[in-house]
């Protein structure tokens, strides 16, 4: 039996005391909101990031999808086809815009959005496709690429789980007409709270307008838009963060090739052929009893686990669908996500791998 200040928790945020220093000398400064740091957190993250892309800094990644969706000129009659097992924020901004989402079910691997599932809900009034690089995987963005441009649909992507994961090289949120990464705390990098949206052509402009009460010349609005800023506070943080997320994701896959080594009794993450998985979730398959399993996890070995997400999109009764999505039910019956994160130590790694050994021995 595990005491309990051995607790190891799903998440743990790594905040020191550059980023201390950083929201200090902002402070003194006493220029809070957005201005030159957000700026410059812009433009680094462009570059390290999204191979150079326009990147607009907001304040939360749902803010991102929303503007991004706005941006895109998507509203009331169209529909964006999205998946049903993501955060509600991914159907949240497609509903938002007043377009509606159009759940569509994922493959059975690698819980990413399924081509062929998205063709078979296109409608006239498809305007978008909008997947998700759930867990830091990502999406099949050649395969969902040719169906979009087949039929004359913008793509987008909710990369808010998925900083510095890339397909046959190119990073994801480059693919899209917008990609939004989020910079919450539990995400792989943070600012505290805050958004950051990667742009094709000058889809930019138009989102800074948005941010902005449509303003890019003080009083000289040029359309209806939110105060959806990011301040110079949180950009400190972020650019930080910045600096780590390379070296914190590649903790997170060392991590994470422990795992598939060493795990026995419970289906592992497959990886998509060409891509790197950066691992906001190490998310394996439990398929009898998921949820004692994770009883068992906390309560008898001490180790924090999460199960994202157990209600998939389309039952949420904010949404109360009835579409039929066998693999998205499954994924949602089955997954349990493990600690994955950068800070774990060599210990706490063997009592993960121990625990969920003897667990899955035991037909847990
Ligand atoms: C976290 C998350 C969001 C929303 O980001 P916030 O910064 O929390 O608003 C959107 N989509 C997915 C898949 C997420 O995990």
């Amino acid at each position: 039996m595990s005491a309990p200040d051995d607790f190891i928790p799903a998440a743990r945020p790594i905040i020191g005391a550059e980023e201390r220093a950083a929201v200090d000398a902002v402070l003194a400064s006493g220029m809070l909101a957005q201005g030159a740091e957000v700026a410059a957190f812009e433009s680094e993250f462009a570059d390290s990031l999204v191979a150079g892309r326009p990147t607009v800094a907001v304040n939360s990644g749902t803010s991102g999808l929303h503007l991004g969706l706005l941006a895109a000129g998507i509203g009331p009659g169209d529909e964006v086809v999205v998946p049903s097992f993501t955060f509600a924020a991914t159907a949240n901004s497609v509903a938002l815009t007043g377009a509606t989402p159009v759940f569509a079910d994922i493959e059975s691997d690698t819980f990413t959005l399924d081509p062929a599932a998205v063709a078979s809900v296109l409608t006239e009034r498809t305007a978008g496709i909008m997947p998700v690089h759930l867990y830091g995987q990502p999406a099949d963005m050649h395969g969902l690429g040719e169906l979009a441009s087949r039929h004359g649909l913008a793509l987008f992507e909710d990369a808010a789980q998925a900083h510095g994961a890339t397909l046959d090289g190119r990073p994801v949120g480059s693919f899209g007409l917008f990609g939004v990464f989020s910079l919450y705390p539990t995400k792989n990098m943070t600012s505290g709270e805050g958004g950051m949206v990667s742009t094709d052509g000058d889809l930019h402009r138009t989102l800074r307008l948005l941010r902005n009460q449509g303003m890019e010349r003080q009083y000289h609005n040029e359309i209806v838009g939110f105060n959806a800023r990011m301040t110079d506070l949180h950009a400190a943080i972020g650019r930080v963060q910045l600096t780590k997320v390379a070296e914190w994701t590649g903790l997170r896959r060392r991590n994470a090739a422990r795992f598939d080594a060493e795990l026995r009794g419970v289906a592992i993450p497959p990886v998509r052929p060409g891509a790197t998985h950066v691992y906001h979730q190490y998310t394996i398959r439990v398929t009898d009893d998921r949820d004692g399993f994770a009883r068992a996890l906390r309560d008898e070995y001490g180790i924090g686990s999460g199960v994202y997400y157990p209600v998939p999109n389309h039952r949420l009764p904010s949404f109360d669908r009835t579409e039929h999505l066998p693999e998205t039910e499954r994924a949602a019956a089955d997954v349990l996500s493990l600690p994955v994160h950068p800070s774990l130590t060599d210990s706490e790694l063997d009592r993960i791998v121990a625990a969920v050994n003897a667990l899955a021995g035991a037909g847990g």
